[in-house]
């Protein structure tokens, strides 16, 4: 058997490009391979999941690690994560996406994973420079000290520009094979892409989870300053990517579905509340979160009113449920497009 049969490496996988390509770089140099996908709570796929957006599609990390023939370890890291959004040590990036954090912790779970299995070393997709704050050469030497990995790291894409690590000093890896990729651009990526025969990945979507949203940072710092840190849970993470999201002058949450997906997810999604629909006209769904008081109600009965096709009567039914009373139909003015705007968050 050939010495490289016997190395085993573990890739991250988020099932974007770059994670694609460096796995593929390494099967082709006969490493074997078990690709690790972390789901923190905040990646795309997920909330597309419950947004209702490619409904049908499976994670882009199953599809990649289909196509790549490789074994997928799928490790659901979301309790954990948390903490780590609310307090990171290195700060946030553009939006609240603690990218140094982020890539520190799921790198001590790779390694704690690869020292149980019996893996030589870790990989990834990151390329120098792709991004301005973590994947910069002093952040990727960061994320490498810090993950305990030193020398155990390899960055398939950039290993070129970057000092050479165990797996290549020991030969388990040929360092004329792999690349010198750097910057934000995708030209590389693609050439490689096509070189390799893979055509089926997602657009770069400028990160791997949503912490990088502008939206949704937006959002979630205003939860975080409303309602506080320890009101954040797992069902209110992914609330905050469904909907339009108003707050009332009192300080209370409205939150309007955009479409039907939206509409049944608010109907179900476990966030206790108050439930609004239209009765005489098609129109979304609205939860109000907690226990809103009368006057809360009626102006969230105004904005779902206002978000209906009745938006130009000057009265529209609509019913109320989950206020603690029997189901109600109260009949209000729809509020105008500019008033809502102005509650938006
Ligand atoms: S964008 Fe990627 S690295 Fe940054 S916090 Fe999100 S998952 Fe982590």
């Amino acid at each position: 058997m050939d010495d490289k049969e016997r190395i085993k490496a573990v890739g991250l996988l988020s099932g974007g490009l770059d994670s694609t390509l460096a796995i593929k770089i390494m099967l082709e140099q006969g490493i074997r391979v078990t690709a690790l996908h972390f789901r923190t709570g905040f990646s795309f796929v997920e909330r597309n999941r419950v947004a209702g957006r490619e409904p049908s599609r499976p994670y882009d990390a199953e599809r990649a690690a289909a196509m790549l023939g490789v074994p997928l370890e799928v490790i659901d890291v979301s309790d954990e994560y948390l903490p780590l959004v609310l307090h990171p040590r290195y700060g946030y990036g553009s939006g609240m996406n603690p990218c140094v954090d982020c890539r520190i912790f799921l790198l001590r779970k790779a390694k704690a994973w690869m020292e149980a299995h019996g893996h030589h070393f870790v990989f990834t997709g990151e390329v120098l420079g792709q991004r301005p704050k973590s994947q910069m050469r002093p952040s990727l030497n960061t994320v490498e000290r810090e993950s305990g990995l030193r020398g155990y790291l390899l960055r398939p894409l950039s290993a070129k520009l970057l000092r050479p690590t165990v797996p290549e000093q020991r030969g388990w890896v040929n360092r004329e094979k792999l690349y010198e990729i750097s910057g934000r651009g995708r030209k590389e990526q693609i050439r490689l892409a096509e070189q390799f025969g893979i055509t089926d990945y997602p657009q770069p979507s400028g990160g791997c989870c949503y912490l990088i949203d502008q939206t949704y940072s937006r959002r979630l710092r205003d939860f975080l300053a409303h309602e506080g840190p320890e009101a954040l849970t797992p069902e209110q993470v992914q609330l905050l990517a469904v909907g339009r999201h108003l707050r009332l002058l009192s300080g209370h949450k409205v939150i309007v579905g955009r479409h039907e997906r939206e509409n049944a997810y608010l109907a179900t999604c476990g966030v206790e509340g108050v439930l609004l629909t239209t009765v005489d006209h098609p129109g979304p769904t609205t939860l109000v979160p907690g226990g809103p008081a009368r006057e809360e109600i009626e102006l969230a009965a105004r904005i779902t009113a206002g978000y209906s096709d009745g938006k130009e009567e000057p009265a529209v039914r609509v019913e109320v449920r989950g206020d603690g009373e029997p189901v109600k139909v109260l009949t209000v003015a729809p509020m105008v497009r500019e008033e809502m705007q102005a509650l938006m968050v």
